[in-house]
């Protein structure tokens, strides 16, 4: 298996292959790029079908991590690691150390947090061998669940985008399509309902649909009548890949704004939402509030600190609306190249 040549790798500084023989553990650790700090990502316990899928999501997210930091104002690098297993049946405390053993070896160039199919208990369980770890629960210091920052984030985001692309400065009448009522969709339809929005609502579990479109007077659709709804604004709160051939030709939208990771299937996907006159904000810029909050983690958290760092995308990405517009990019492009300045410049 090739690293170097490997599609996704990108000057990737160091990349960690762990075995600990007596857990069973196989994980690898990627660290992009430390330029503005040491380097800080998830940890996904997944079940891959083979070591080179496992090699391109840890490429992939640990580059990812390095924009988003830059992005959102963060003297951090980005990385990230994955453990190779199911976690509903091959997740051991055993394992668990032993990451965390080699996470510590990394002498703090790489801090782990919480992913998909790892818990604020598992981040716990890895403090037992390191200190490089955040996202434990609030109980043992953490700062808890970081899905209400990162809707406030991209709450932020939609008055951001309805501004720029509607001239209003509130959301009172705006019609609001979510996709994904899940923690972070939840908290979203909350503040989108308070703010005097008008709802359209989906998701895979039935039951919970029917509960939140009742709860919020929100207008509850299938999974895949999402897409051509008849709404200002779509948001994207479940699965990665949404914005394809396939969806983006149904969109009557004027915006995108989710909070769902890597949103477009693939890159020239920017170009087709802008043929379409969709203003699209980029995902990892707005839903940066759950890293932002993780880094405040520790004695003296201050929520309000927290919020007033998050309420910043609205600037940054008006920015980045402004450099699309005057270099002829896609939002994406203008976002990557502000991203790539700042990381760059140590
Ligand atoms: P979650 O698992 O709590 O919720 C996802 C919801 O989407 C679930 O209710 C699920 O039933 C629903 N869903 C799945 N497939 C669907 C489909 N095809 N159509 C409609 N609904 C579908 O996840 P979350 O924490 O709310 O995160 C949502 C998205 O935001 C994910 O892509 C995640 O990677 C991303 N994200 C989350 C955070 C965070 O702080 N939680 C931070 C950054 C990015």
């Amino acid at each position: 298996m090739s690293v170097f040549d490997a599609h996704d790798f990108d000057g990737h500084e160091q990349v960690i292959f762990c075995h600990d023989a007596a857990s069973g553990l196989k994980a690898i650790i990627a660290i992009h790029n430390t330029n503005l700090g040491p380097s800080l990502g998830g940890c996904r316990f997944w079940p891959y079908a083979s070591e080179e899928e496992a090699l391109k999501d840890v490429l992939r997210l640990s580059r990812g991590m390095t924009y988003k930091a830059a992005l959102a104002n963060l003297e951090l690098g980005g990385g990230k690691a994955v453990i190779i297993g199911d976690a509903a049946t091959e997740k051991t405390p055993e394992k668990l150390r032993a990451f965390g053993r080699f996470v510590e070896r990394l002498n703090g160039l790489y801090i782990t947090a919480e992913d998909m199919g790892t818990t604020p208990q598992d981040m716990s369980t890895i403090f037992e061998e390191t200190s490089h770890v955040v996202g434990r629960t609030t109980k043992e210091g953490g700062s808890g669940d970081p899905s209400i920052l990162t809707a406030l984030g991209v709450f932020t985001a939609i008055l951001a985008c309805v501004y720029y692309k509607m001239g209003q400065t509130d959301l009172s009448g705006i019609r609001i399509a979510v996709e994904g009522l899940g923690h972070v969709g939840l908290d979203l339809v909350r503040r989108l309902s308070q703010a005097g929005a008008s709802l359209v609502v989906t998701d895979i579990n039935e039951t919970l649909l029917q509960k939140v479109a009742g709860q919020f007077g929100a207008k509850a659709v299938g999974p895949d009548d999402i897409f051509a709804a008849d709404v200002d604004v779509f948001v994207p709160c479940a699965l990665g890949g949404i914005l394809n051939d396939r969806t983006i030709p149904f969109l009557k939208c004027q915006i995108v704004a989710g909070s769902a990771n890597n949103q477009l299937a693939e890159p020239y996907h920017a170009k087709a939402l802008e043929k379409r006159g969709i203003l699209y904000a980029p995902d990892y810029l707005i839903n940066a509030g759950g890293l932002i909050n993780v880094t405040y983690e520790g004695p003296g958290y201050d929520i309000n600190a927290v919020k007033s760092h998050v309420e910043g995308i609205y600037y940054t990405l008006l920015e980045i609306f402004e450099a699309a517009k005057a270099h002829h990019m896609t939002t994406s492009e203008a976002s990557d190249c502000l991203a790539r300045q700042i990381f760059s410049k140590k």
